[in-house]
């Protein structure tokens, strides 16, 4: 089935907004098997809407719009599709009725306009909002599928999830088999060297699809497969993981959508090992990502930002001959990082540390390069491990890129 995204709203045009309920859209369809064709971005204005909803007709089974479905004038996305098929609006009953009963509880005045969130296309299908006011609709007509959503992401998410959704099932996908998906996760490789690794199996895929797409730091595949129950899915999609998990087992570090730092909070947990964290140019990032995860109480000690030189004399005891002078190797360098790492742990008392010393940028310091970046991983009774990083991209991206280096070394240390 092929389906075509149609937003509408000006404010994407003037990139004011971006357009992220397409890519939400995208990504939901796709993990109901269906073939997004197309995205397209057209304005309020009736006649370029039209004209849209003309060109989607032809190329697509489904077409979604997002976006002008709300009370004002310039909303017009109902009325746009409604005159194109030759039907009429009415009220929805039971939304106005929401809606007067909204404007009373507030006292509010309710102003004419705001019956028009209630519209209906003659003959389609109520989608209740659960966040707000506008009714979406959902129809057939002469064999394509038509599904007008909110523009908020936070009503269209909630509506496609809990209505859209189940539209699609029981009115469009009734005779085909229900699709399978599971990520895997990766980490401390790029998707180009990933996408080599598996070229062949991408290249082939037949039933089973591999798809491969990146996040900073991280690369996640899904891999998807049509069956009639879960556990015919499960056992092709068993063979598939086991062979990539031949190729890739140093960088797979789940086969479920969750991020590193939670199998790291896990994993150090059920060890009952504990973790402390000495930070300079990444600020307390990695502290944040660690405690971000529910149960890191159980495993993360606490940690140590020191962006100063005198504050890494001070709290760390980094000897003032390794930070500065002449030829002292710096604050940027493997051997403040070990340092940095061992007195942290032995200051915290905790089984590891990691420590991270940099230049994140935009100015070089030390004259060393933007991007050169060192961490330090230590452990009671084992030998420091350094490693020297030189990271590409903006200040943002290297501190990011930093903190997902050294999850990715802790898990490797894990396993
Ligand atoms: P409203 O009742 O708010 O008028 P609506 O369904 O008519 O809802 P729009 O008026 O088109 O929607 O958009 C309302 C807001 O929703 C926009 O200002 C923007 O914040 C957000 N929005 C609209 N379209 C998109 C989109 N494609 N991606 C992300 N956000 C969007």
């Amino acid at each position: 089935m092929k389906a075509e995204i149609v937003a509408v709203g000006t404010e994407l045009l003037l990139g004011q907004i971006v357009n992220t309920n397409a890519q939400f859209l995208s990504r939901e369809l796709a993990a109901l098997g269906i073939d997004v064709y197309y995205q397209t971005v057209v304005g309020d204005n009736l006649q370029r809407l039209r004209q849209a909803i003309e060109i989607a007709r032809e190329r697509a089974d489904l077409v979604l719009f997002t976006g002008g479905i709300g009370p004002t004038q310039d909303d017009l996305t109902k009325d746009a599709l409604a005159s194109y098929l030759g039907r009429t609006l009415h009220i929805h009953a039971p939304s106005m009725d929401k809606i007067e009963r909204m404007f009373l509880s507030r006292g509010a005045h309710m102003v004419e306009s705001n019956r028009r969130q209630a519209l209906m296309i003659d003959g389609s299908d109520p989608l209740p909002n659960e966040t707000g006011l506008a009714v979406g609709n959902a129809l057939i007509h002469d064999g394509t599928a038509y599904m007008l959503l909110p523009g908020p992401p936070k009503e269209m998410k909630p509506m496609f999830e809990h209505e859209g959704k189940r539209w699609l099932q029981q009115r469009l996908l009734t005779n085909e088999m229900p699709l399978f998906s599971r990520m895997l996760k990766f980490a401390g490789i790029g998707e180009s060297s990933l996408e080599a690794k598996l070229i062949d199996l991408i290249e082939g895929q037949s039933d089973t699809t591999i798809a491969p797409y990146a996040q900073e730091g991280e690369v996640t595949i899904r891999l998807s497969t049509k069956a009639r129950t879960e556990e015919e899915a499960s056992a092709k999609l068993d063979v598939l993981e086991t062979e990539i998990r031949g190729r890739l087992g140093a960088h797979l570090y789940a086969a479920e959508n969750v991020a590193i730092e939670q199998v790291i909070v896990e994993r150090m947990s059920a060890k009952g090992w504990t973790l402390s964290a000495a930070e300079s140019c990444t600020g307390g990032l990695l502290s944040e990502m660690i405690t971000a995860i529910p149960g890191s109480s159980r495993m993360f000690a606490g940690g140590i930002v020191c962006y100063s030189n005198a504050l890494k004399e001070q709290l760390l005891n980094v000897p003032h001959a390794m930070l500065e002078g002449e030829t002292a190797p710096g604050a940027v360098s493997a051997e403040t990082a070990q340092t940095m790492a061992e007195q942290m742990r032995t200051i915290a008392d905790t089984d590891l540390a990691v420590a991270i010393t940099g230049v994140a940028g935009p100015g070089a310091s030390e004259r060393k390069p933007v991007g050169l970046v060192y961490i330090a991983i230590a452990q009671k009774g084992e030998p420091t491990q350094v490693e020297k990083l030189q990271l590409s991209g903006g200040r943002e991206m290297i501190r990011l890129r930093t903190v997902k280096t050294v999850l990715y070394h802790l898990w490797r240390r894990l396993n």
